[in-house]
């Protein structure tokens, strides 16, 4: 019996012939309880390609290589000339909180290192066979250590460049049941190829090469950004880029975009880096996105490459295993300067040539150096200030502007008349005011409607009532797809899903990174069904609430405007009329779910006052 077994209670007996119950606590073997920790870090080859890559970029290396066989899963080699290690070090460096960066606990609060808690190495010893071969510059002779399972087996000297190189075989071999749920080789080396990008981006001035068997995949020299850019992604994307800069005295932000114009129908290349660390966040997304959004073509995503510094004591990177997420201490300031950078970067970059960016400038951020708390920012972003919007010129006035005093107004005589003619047989006739808004007359009364605010609104309330209902909504089939998304994305999609099940959407979770979708409900086949999880996901993560009814109201709402129709669309004279009368089915068929006006009458007698010219 390998378990030891004791009780720190003096009185319960220890003999297991009395009760067997009073020893049911074990403590674990150590070999087992690192199998248990690696289980956090060590999830696939990509984790490890990771972590070794990561510690040969602290150990100040300036050419990293690395190569794989079979996705990583049968061999990975990361080989660095960074700063090495000493014989000891070399044995000690596969101790659980093994660590040369960081001290004490203060230090948490001051990392300038990739690595900190000194267990990388421990939790893929633990799961794999290693073979460490190390010299320091000053060392006559180099470290050669073989352990397998989490027992270092051989040490010996021997001959080697300065420089560290670690080789991890046969990962998972002796934990069967963690590597029946690899996936097959191809998916693994794209996990690879993704961690690789990522690293090799943050750091554009160490020079790394990845082979895959003896096919070198990249071979990218050290160098500035752009040129990093340009190797990884091909010479096209060269012209395609729109350098950002913009200096706070809490952040400093660096890097490109992507010309909107260029933007791509998938999620393309959205990199956000912290302090020369990948990262995750969808808060900064929504900055970058909310402020090229209206240059962007429809149904793309913005491209760029992000690099933010902020001080080191002002984030915590710790919230997260595996480290691709960062908590911000002023994450809203952030928000708004990499708003406003990326704002400023396209118009000066004349992608945008008209526009006045003044306001975007005169930004002034409180100093946040030295010690005492934040003074509360003094700027008010006004999130509705949109630079891209044209100002109406000479006498012209926005719609709402017309009735001043009533900015919604109720289109009385248009509900009255299409209530009662429910099946008209007369042919609709509109006109479309630059694609935009809808012009028809109803029941004598000049009618302008806001297409978009329209549907949307018809959308919602349908998906409302559905929601309320708490039954199932037809659906249609499709070929089943497969959708990965991070952990913490799939447990707000868990969450949501029975309800979006209400809505017709057939979907269901598999494993604890994906969804597999059947059927959508019809309203939603124009869109990618990824497009509109991550838009409701989006929502739910900036607008969390508890309230089972507000997060139904989050859900159609966020749906609703994500597949209501555009402005810019030119409707058919079906599509105009089907529109018109189920929005005059609505509840509240004249207030968008914003709040803002859908419908403008113009009754005769407000038209009679115009041409009367009172006053
Ligand atoms: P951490 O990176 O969090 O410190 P690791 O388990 O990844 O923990 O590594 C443990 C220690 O081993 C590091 O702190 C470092 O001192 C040493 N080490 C690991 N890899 C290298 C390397 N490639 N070159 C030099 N030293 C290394
Ligand atoms: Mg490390």
């Amino acid at each position: 019996m390998p378990f030891r077994s004791f009780s720190l209670l003096t009185f319960v007996p220890m003999d297991e012939s009395i009760d067997v119950r009073a020893s049911l606590i074990q403590i674990l073997p150590d070999a087992v309880a690192n199998q248990i920790a690696a289980g956090e870090v060590v999830q696939r080859p990509a984790s490890v390609i990771k972590e070794l890559m990561e510690n040969a970029v602290d150990a100040g290396a300036t050419l990293i290589e690395v190569i794989v066989k079979e996705g990583g899963v049968a061999f990975i080699q990361v080989h660095d000339n960074g700063c090495g290690m000493s014989e000891t070090d070399a044995r000690l460096c596969f101790e659980r909180h093994a660590t040369s960066k960081i001290r004490t606990s203060e230090d948490l609060f001051d990392i300038h290192t990739k690595g900190f808690r000194g267990e990388a190495l421990a939790s893929i010893l633990a799961v794999s066979q290693v073979t460490l071969v190390t010299r320091r510059k000053q060392d006559p002779h180099g470290t050669c250590i073989r352990a397998e399972a989490s027992t270092i087996q051989v040490q010996e000297p021997t001959a080697a460049e300065p420089g560290t190189s670690f080789t991890v075989k046969q990962l998972f071999y002796n934990v069967p049941a963690r590597r029946k749920f690899l996936k097959a080789e191809r998916i693994e080396m794209r996990h690879i190829l993704e961690e690789f990008q990522r690293i090799a981006l943050a750091h554009p001035g160490i020079a790394f090469s990845l082979y895959e068997d003896r096919k070198a995949i990249f071979r990218l020299e050290a160098g500035n950004l752009r040129q990093r850019l340009v190797q990884m992604f091909g010479a096209p994307l060269n012209e395609k880029l729109v350098p950002v800069s913009e200096e706070t005295d809490l952040v400093r932000v660096t890097g490109f975009l992507v010309k909107p114009e260029f933007a791509k129908k998938t999620r393309g290349e959205q990199y956000f880096f912290v302090n020369d660390r990948f990262i995750k966040s969808q808060y900064l997304h929504h900055a970058v996105n909310k402020a090229c959004e209206e240059l962007l073509p429809p149904d793309t995503f913005p491209g760029y490459f992000i690099y933010l510094e902020v001080e080191p004591s002002r984030i915590d990177i710790n919230i997260h295993p595996t480290k691709t997420e960062v908590k911000f201490e002023d994450e809203s300031m952030i928000y708004a300067v990499l708003r406003s950078s990326v704002r400023q970067a396209l118009g000066r970059y004349h992608v945008a040539p008209s526009l006045d960016f003044d306001q975007e400038t005169a930004f002034q951020f409180p100093s946040t150096k030295g010690s005492g708390p934040v003074p509360t920012p003094e700027i008010q972003v006004n999130p509705n200030f949109n630079p891209f919007e044209k100002k109406e010129k000479g006498p012209r006035q926005p719609w709402e502007t017309f009735f001043p005093d009533e900015q919604i107004k109720v289109p009385t005589q248009a509900i009255a008349a299409l209530n009662e003619e429910e099946e008209d047989e007369t042919p609709f006739r509109f006109f479309q005011l630059k694609q935009h808004y809808l012009v028809t007359s109803v029941g004598g009364a000049l009618v302008v409607i806001d297409p978009h605010r329209a549907h949307e609104r018809v959308l919602y309330e349908r998906w409302m009532s559905l929601l309320m209902e708490e039954t199932a909504a037809s659906q249609q089939t499709l070929f089943p797809e497969t959708l990965e998304f991070p952990p913490a994305d799939i447990t707000v999609l868990e969450e949501m899903m029975p309800w979006l099940r209400q809505l017709g959407f057939d979907i269901e979770l598999l494993g604890i990174s994906a969804v597999v979708i059947r059927g959508v409900p019809p309203e939603a086949t124009a869109l990618p069904v990824r497009v509109i999880l991550e838009e409701v996901l989006q929502q739910f993560l900036h607008a969390p609430s508890s309230l089972k009814q507000q997060k139904k109201e989050l859900l159609a709402r966020s749906l609703a405007g994500k597949m209501a129709i555009r402005n810019g669309i030119v409707l058919d004279t079906a599509e105009a009329h089907r529109l018109v009368k189920d929005l005059f089915k609505c509840k509240m068929p004249f207030v968008s779910v914003q709040g803002k006006p859908i419908v403008q009458e113009f009754t005769m007698a407000d038209l009679d006052e115009r041409f009367l010219q009172r006053r």
